[in-house]
């Protein structure tokens, strides 16, 4: 049962939400948690994780179509499909588990229902009315938004519908190629699914570097999926076999479209303008450093706030606010820096600022760019075709962003997120002593390049 008070209490139980309030107890706070869906937020549920889990078998099935390139001959593997949607959901319900587990271990009150602020510093859930004696912290997240002329139902979908889907369709059309749209793709097309993806701007993954997009899209292709940039989807109509639609003039058809091209913040209900939180002119929930809001002891963070819509932004904004909160002391998040991954084939990963960025904020720009064949270990692990690409400033060595697309560079691109937060540059990289043979001796290469001594180019 709730308690009439609590230090802290926190609306939303995602990334964002548990991880304040794990840092809150750890504070010493007394610690509530109030989530009206399930414990773990969207992204263990509904979002990253059953993403992941789908993800990682299209990456299994791959490597076992690859496997005679090593000289592994197996019969045409089969998926089953129903077998998948099980492994999916164990995966989510072991992880959200152990989050219920630490709520536990912690001492946190998880409260079921949907919480709203009140204007003296309370959450009210249902008839209760709750008080935080120091703070609220808001992490109630996003939700998804569908493009103008459309909305969700029937055969259109969002993200969320698409990775809980329980059998593979013949078909998907997906609008947006960005992070959530290219793995969807990438995921279903290497599963035997007719994937067409539409995207309005000139690339795909176009928030990337656009050496990676391009590397990205060649991918995409060998993969069969049908790639359309610089393409709106129009006139959508849901009936009950499947969607239609127009492209360019052109009618398309699919079983289902799925919609992933933004997301906006979940604010609905929870009381924000009487309580004094103001948002900015996108409908954000409007903080400082410290992730706090306009009104008096109320916090706010992960997709409420700006800045990469990532569950480890969210987390490391939870940790901020909590300690805001008790008065600890605290760090503020550098968000350049926020290292960013997507898990389609090949992975994409990136931190900081794009080359045509660099270029137009005025930098002297460096850039080091080589493949994956140009080290051993690309070669033996069967990914040459894999970039890491550095954007550098000359005069002090800065690293201004990473980029890299290939085999694990998703576990790749945080030596140059961890060097940059320590203050090293490319030259540094460049010297420091990579094991052999490994993908990461590519970034080295990178780095030397940027440095102007590559070795093995
Ligand atoms: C398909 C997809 C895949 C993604 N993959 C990745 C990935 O691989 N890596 C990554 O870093 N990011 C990924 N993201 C983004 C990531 O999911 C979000 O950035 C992250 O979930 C944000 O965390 P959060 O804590 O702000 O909110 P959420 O995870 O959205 O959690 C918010 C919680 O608040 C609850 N809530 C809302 N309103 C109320 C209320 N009034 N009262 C009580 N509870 C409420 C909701 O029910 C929800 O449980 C993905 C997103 C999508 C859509």
């Amino acid at each position: 049962m709730a308690a009439s008070a609590y230090d802290c209490i926190v609306i939303g139980s995602g990334p964002g939400g548990y991880v304040a309030a794990i840092r809150s107890a750890q504070l010493g706070m007394t610690t509530a948690v109030v989530e009206k869906a399930d414990i773990g937020g969207r992204c263990l549920n509904v979002a990253c994780i059953p993403a992941k889990a789908v993800l990682r078998v299209a990456d299994i099935l791959t490597e076992v179509q690859e496997a005679a390139d090593f000289g592994i001959h197996v019969a045409a593997p089969t998926v089953d499909f129903g077998e998948v949607t099980e492994r999916r959901r164990k995966v989510v319900s072991t992880l959200t588990g152990g989050v219920a587990g630490l709520m536990k271990k912690s001492a946190i009150d998880v409260i079921e229902g949907r919480g709203s602020i009140t204007a003296t510093v309370s959450v009210r859930v249902g008839a209760d009315e709750i008080e935080a004696r120091k703070g609220i912290i808001l992490a109630t997240g996003s939700v998804a938004r569908p493009i103008p002329g459309t909305q969700f139902g029937g055969r259109v979908i969002g993200t969320e519908q698409a990775w809980a889907l329980t059998e593979l369709p013949a078909s998907l059309a997906v609008v947006g190629a960005g992070a959530s749209g290219a793995e969807i793709a990438s995921a279903y097309a290497r599963l035997g699914v007719r994937v067409q993806l539409f995207e309005g701007l000139d690339r795909v993954l176009p928030s990337e570097d656009a050496d990676i997009s391009k590397v990205a899209e060649r991918g995409f292709q060998r993969q069969g999926i049908e790639v359309r940039t610089k393409t709106f989807v129009e006139h959508v109509q849901s009936d009950e076999d499947g969607v239609s639609f127009t492209y360019g003039g052109t009618r398309g058809a699919a079983d289902y479209l799925v919609i992933a091209a933004g997301r906006a913040p979940d604010v609905e209900g929870l009381g924000l303008e009487a309580a004094g939180v103001r948002l900015t002119d996108a409908g954000l929930v409007e903080v400082d450093s410290t992730q706090r809001t306009s009104a008096d002891r109320v916090y706010a963070i992960g997709d409420l706030v700006l800045g990469p819509a990532l569950a480890h932004k969210a987390s490391d904004e939870g940790v901020i606010a909590a300690e805001a909160i008790s008065g600890a002391q605290t760090h503020p998040l550098s968000y350049p820096d926020i290292p960013r991954a997507t898990f389609c084939k090949p992975n994409v990963a990136s931190f900081g600022l794009t080359e045509a960025q660099a270029r137009a904020q005025g930098y002297d720009v460096v850039v080091g760019k080589v493949s994956y064949g140009a080290v051993g270990a690309g070669t033996v692990y069967g990914d040459r075709t894999g970039v890491v690409k550095i954007v550098g400033e000359r005069a002090y060595g800065e690293l201004l962003g990473g980029h890299i697309v290939g085999a694990k560079s998703t576990e790749m691109i945080q030596e140059l997120v961890n060097v940059r937060a320590m203050e090293g540059g490319y030259a540094e990289v460049a010297r420091m002593v990579h094991g052999h043979p490994t993908l990461s001796e590519a970034v080295m290469e990178a780095a030397r390049a940027a440095d102007g001594w590559l070795i093995h180019g």
